[in-house]
């Protein structure tokens, strides 16, 4: 089997798994193709009756625009779901993945799922409308409002334009995704709205001890509500010296350790990862495909590793900190976008990001943070990383 046409065999996956730091045991792998590659496992997506791979292909990065080999090396090892919006990418995601699917000819076998910039119902079927035109598809696998952080917009109104444009075969399910601050309320909501199939929102292995994100996971959960994690590397902004490295375990990067901790949880559907290079992929592929669990001492290592860093991880819960500044600045939005550009290695998004953000929210040179600083419940330093945000993203 040559890597080239056939993809990666069992031993290749083993020696990349090695090269990766990960020395992953390809042991209960998930079953083979037709073509012998081993395929991540599934997991049902809520009440949807459809399963859905463990690991998702996020489109928030760079895309071929005629075909793109990441894609093909995802799907050919059964990550066949593509997380796509149509801000991604700078606009040019759908149409990225529209040009694979038409050399790859494998549409019904492809899961996607794409977003709405538009909250209400009239501009999320406009959204839609030109989604499908840009994908060149009759249909999409689920459509979410993106980033909604305002619960207001689950209306009765919004249900009904959901059965409709269901009913009209041009979405299969519904749901959003989320990152402010507001998770807990907003997964507490969708629980309450049967029309809701799936939420995908920021978690990750600093979340664990939090009592009311569980509680409102399990709401979710009980009613059916698929959930999907995203942003799971947390991130620690990378102030060189002030971070401990996360310490590899003799088996998995750190990248591959959040993973498997996110995995553990059964609540979840999946992750989502926007891997950039074909090397990310073939590593989280690794990940997904050896099912042994984190160690003992491999967990132990990852929350001796979240302790140190806390005080480096934005929460997005900038209701605590804005006010304590005397200017109208987004600590929150603007410390994710920190985050792109540091830990997730896409600084042109993050830049095109900041210049989306209002005038007023973008200057902050001379601000005075320490009131934010002393509000935040982590410890997070925030005069230091926006005065970083302001040499790197403007
Ligand atoms: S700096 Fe602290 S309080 Fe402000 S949004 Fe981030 S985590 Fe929340």
């Amino acid at each position: 089997m040559s890597k080239n046409d056939k993809g990666l065999n069992r031993r290749e996956l083993l020696g990349l798994s090695a090269a990766a730091g990960a020395g992953a045991l390809l042991t209960g792998v998930g079953r083979a193709d037709a073509a012998g590659a081993p395929q991540v496992p599934r997991r049902p997506l809520g009440k949807t009756g459809k399963k859905i791979p463990i690991l998702l292909f996020g489109g928030a990065v760079r895309l071929d625009s005629t075909f793109d080999h990441k894609l093909a090396e995802a799907v050919r090892y059964g990550v066949n779901y593509f997380d796509a919006a149509r801000r991604y990418g700078g606009g040019r995601c759908e149409a990225n993945i529209a040009a694979y699917l038409k050399r790859a000819k494998n549409r019904n076998r492809i899961w996607i799922t794409s977003k709405s910039p538009y909250h209400e119902p009239a501009g999320f079927e406009r959204a839609l409308h030109t989604t499908l035109s840009q994908l060149h598809t009759s249909y999409v696998d689920m459509y979410f409002l993106h980033a909604l952080h305002d619960k207001s917009y689950l209306s009765s109104n919004m249900a009904k334009m959901a059965y409709k444009l269901k009913r009209a075969g041009k979405m299969r399910h519904v749901g959003f995704s989320c990152h402010h601050g507001n998770v807990v309320d907003m997964l507490n909501e969708a629980a309450k709205h049967s029309w809701i199939d799936a939420v995908m929102f920021r978690y990750n292995f600093r979340n664990y001890g939090d009592k009311a994100l569980n509680k409102a996971m399990d709401a979710c959960h009980k009613r059916g509500i698929g959930l999907i994690a995203m942003k799971t590397q947390s991130s620690s902004v990378s102030f060189a010296g002030r971070v401990n490295k996360f310490k590899q375990t003799g088996k998995w990067t750190k990248h591959q350790a959040v993973l498997k901790a996110v995995w553990a949880d059964p609540r979840l559907s999946a992750s989502v990862s926007a891997m950039s290079t074909i090397g990310q992929v073939r590593q989280n592929i690794a990940a997904a495909l050896n099912r042994s669990k984190l160690s003992a001492a491999e967990t132990t290592e990852l929350q001796r590793y979240a302790a140190a860093t806390r005080h480096t991880a934005c929460d997005g819960c900038d209701h605590i900190c804005n006010p304590r500044v005397n200017a109208p600045v987004q600590i929150g939005d603007t410390l994710r976008l920190l985050m792109y550009h540091d830990s997730y290695g896409e600084p042109a998004k993050a830049r095109a990001l900041f210049n989306e953000l209002p005038a007023a929210g973008r200057n902050f040179a001379g601000v005075d943070f320490s009131g934010a600083s002393a509000a935040c419940p982590h410890g997070v330093d925030v005069g230091a990383l926006m005065k970083r945000a302001g040499e790197v993203l403007t």
